[in-house]
């Protein structure tokens, strides 16, 4: 997940939408793997409802002053800079943000703890607060006042990671208990010989098969230059899914050692069982798949 917060979330608005300056400073160096990156959206009381964020960042002349902060930032504790969403003016929540580059050593930026999770623990996820962090407007990504829209176009990106970062370990899943249950013997006989394990198991490998035709599908039309929003979203949505349901059903099979943590079973169990919140809970993929399928109801504003 590390990785990915550098190559497809943190990253992906500044290489299509910043100034040629603001590559050279920040992404060169991401992409050399001489910084670090971090994506700066979520904050304590906005996860899912990203345009309801608090952070400001108000005009000083050439500088921005930023205030606010920041959680669940992946890479936060070791990060050299920010991605990070603020409010910069006056207006409609959906035009009135920006993307900024934060440089997480500017003074006023504190990295103020390390939350300890249940899984994906081979990444930092911090609190980030910001007082009085001042940037120069330089550093805003592309035009002032876009950044929800940017966002919105670098949760593309996230999204088809998350689904492409879960065909291979979900393999490795069953890959594991398939040569787990063909070696333990039970009641005379292996756990994988009995009917119901290795019909199971090839009724799972099917669903990732066809998770992996329409990540395969997504991601071409994404290379095309395709707005693919609603094909993303149905494919985190079904790798969330199937994430939860491949490692649950495999675990129980390892019996035991699948609820110990010597075992890789449940360390997927624990991982996967993030995908289905983070980057946009399931319930906002499937507002995002209700609203291309005309079905979501329109919220009217108060009179
Ligand atoms: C380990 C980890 C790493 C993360 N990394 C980053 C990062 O690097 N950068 C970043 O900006 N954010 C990051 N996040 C934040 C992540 O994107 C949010 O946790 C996620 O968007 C959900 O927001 P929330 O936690 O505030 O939950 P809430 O918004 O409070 O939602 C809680 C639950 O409500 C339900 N819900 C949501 N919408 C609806 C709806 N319309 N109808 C019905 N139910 C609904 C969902 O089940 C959801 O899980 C990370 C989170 C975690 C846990």
């Amino acid at each position: 997940m590390a990785i990915g917060v550098q190559t497809d979330m943190a990253t992906p608005a500044l290489a299509r939408f910043g100034s040629h300056e603001l590559k050279e400073q920040f992404l060169q160096p991401s992409i050399s793997g001489d910084m670090v990156a971090c994506l700066g959206v979520s904050e304590t009381g906005a996860g899912s409802d990203v345009a309801s964020i608090q952070t400001t960042a108000k005009s000083d002349g050439d500088d921005l002053i930023i205030n606010g902060g920041k959680m669940w930032t992946t890479n936060g504790m070791q990060a050299d800079w920010m991605c990070c969403l603020a409010i910069t003016e006056d207006g409609p929540s959906h035009s009135n943000k920006s993307l900024i580059c934060v440089p997480m050593d500017t003074p006023g930026v504190v990295r103020s703890k390390k939350i300890e999770k249940i899984g994906m623990n081979c990444s930092d996820t911090a609190q980030i607060f910001f007082e009085d962090v001042r940037v120069p407007k330089s550093f805003v990504i592309g035009e002032m006042g876009k950044g929800f829209t940017y966002q919105m176009l670098q949760f593309q990106e996230e999204r088809l990671f998350g689904a492409a970062g879960t065909v291979k370990p979900l393999e490795i899943a069953i890959g594991a208990t398939i040569e787990y249950t063909r070696e333990r013997k039970i009641f005379g006989k292996s756990i994988l010989d009995n009917q119901v394990v290795h019909f199971r198991l090839a009724e799972l490998q099917t669903e990732i098969e066809a998770l992996r035709s329409l990540l395969y599908r997504a991601t071409g039309l994404y290379i095309k230059g395709h707005d693919v929003t609603n094909l993303a979203s149905m494919c985190k949505l079904k790798a969330g899914r199937l994430g939860r349901e491949v490692c649950d059903a495999c675990l129980q099979y390892w019996g035991g050692m699948g609820y110990t943590k010597e075992t890789i079973i449940s360390r997927y169990f624990r991982d996967f069982r993030l995908l289905s919140i983070g980057g946009g809970a399931d319930e906002v993929m499937l507002s995002i798949i209700s609203k291309y399928m005309g079905t979501l109801p329109r919220i009217h504003p108060k009179k």
